[in-house]
């Protein structure tokens, strides 16, 4: 039978634990080698039935997608060996420098590479709809971007509010970097039309909420996604692996996977 054969890198974190179980359960999937840094404590164990290493460059000739859920660091460097190798790259790091986006932009010339911060099919769906409702609304309506995750997370707003704060300014021919309102503390004045306010939550155990809201006078459009597992990223960059194992050389997004015809 043929079927897709995966590297999972950042094997024994919680996404890669996530595309482990996922995978485990997929007949046209199978993971070849997880890999870990070179000083885990995991090397030698089995997670999923897979056996933990810590050399991508061993396996690479054996897979046909690697799969990365590391730190940035690592994500280049994996994207570096996949690539030099004509091995395609999906990856869901987040935290990446403009440095470290154009070492992806470069592996890209090799083989595809498809970065995404949220690989939840419900939010990639939702950014479609956010650029379409911002675009259609037009003027008149205000738009604020809500979101809220469990109290670990050190980064805000969530790289997903960005990505739909981005797809929101699009939507209005805007650069978001020019009309994002970060927050609002004491006499801010009254809102400008064109900004784009950011609202964040923190607390509990919250998997990730994002809210877009466009308010116009006498009606409120609010366009929500809730994450209630973490799977639901794990089943997204297994899908993205098994579209992209087909795919020339270059830079594919979430968006290319649902929306091909
Ligand atoms: P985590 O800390 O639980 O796991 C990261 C793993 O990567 C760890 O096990 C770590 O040991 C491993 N690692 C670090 N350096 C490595 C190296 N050189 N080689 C191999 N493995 C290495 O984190 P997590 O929650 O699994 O998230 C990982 C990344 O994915 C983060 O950047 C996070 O923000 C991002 N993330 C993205 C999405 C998405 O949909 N795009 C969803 C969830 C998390």
């Amino acid at each position: 039978m043929h079927y897709v054969r995966l590297v999972i890198v950042g094997a024994s974190g919680r996404m890669g634990r996530s595309l482990l179980e996922n995978a485990a359960n997929m007949e046209h999937i199978k993971v070849v080698a997880a890999i870990e840094h070179p000083g885990s404590e995991w090397l030698g164990k089995s997670i999923h039935g897979v056996s933990v290493t810590g050399d991508l460059s061993e396996h690479i000739t054996q897979s046909d997608v690697v799969i990365d859920f590391s730190s940035p660091e690592s994500c280049v460097r994996a994207a570096r060996i996949a690539t030099e190798s004509g091995v395609r790259f999906v990856s869901g790091t987040t935290g990446l420098t403009e440095e470290q986006l154009d070492a992806l932009a470069e592996c890209s010339h090799q083989a595809a590479v498809l970065h995404a911060a949220n690989f939840s099919v419900g939010v990639n769906i939702l950014e479609r709809l956010v650029e379409l409702a911002s675009r259609a609304s037009g003027e008149g309506f205000d738009l604020e971007v809500f979101e809220a995750h469990h109290k670990r997370k050190v980064d805000a707003p969530s790289g997903t509010a960005l990505f739909l704060g981005e797809a929101a300014a699009r939507g209005r021919d805007q650069c978001l970097s020019d009309v994002a309102q970060w927050a609002r503390h004491g006499q801010v004045g009254p809102r400008e039309d064109d900004e784009i306010g950011f609202q964040v939550v923190r607390g509990g155990d919250i998997v990730g909420e994002h809210t877009v809201f466009l308010c116009g006078h006498g009606e409120r459009l609010e366009l929500t996604h809730r994450a209630t597992d973490r799977g639901i990223f794990a089943r997204g960059a297994l899908r993205a692996a098994a579209w992209l194992a087909t795919r020339r050389p270059g830079q594919y997004s979430m968006s290319d996977v649902l929306f091909e015809q």
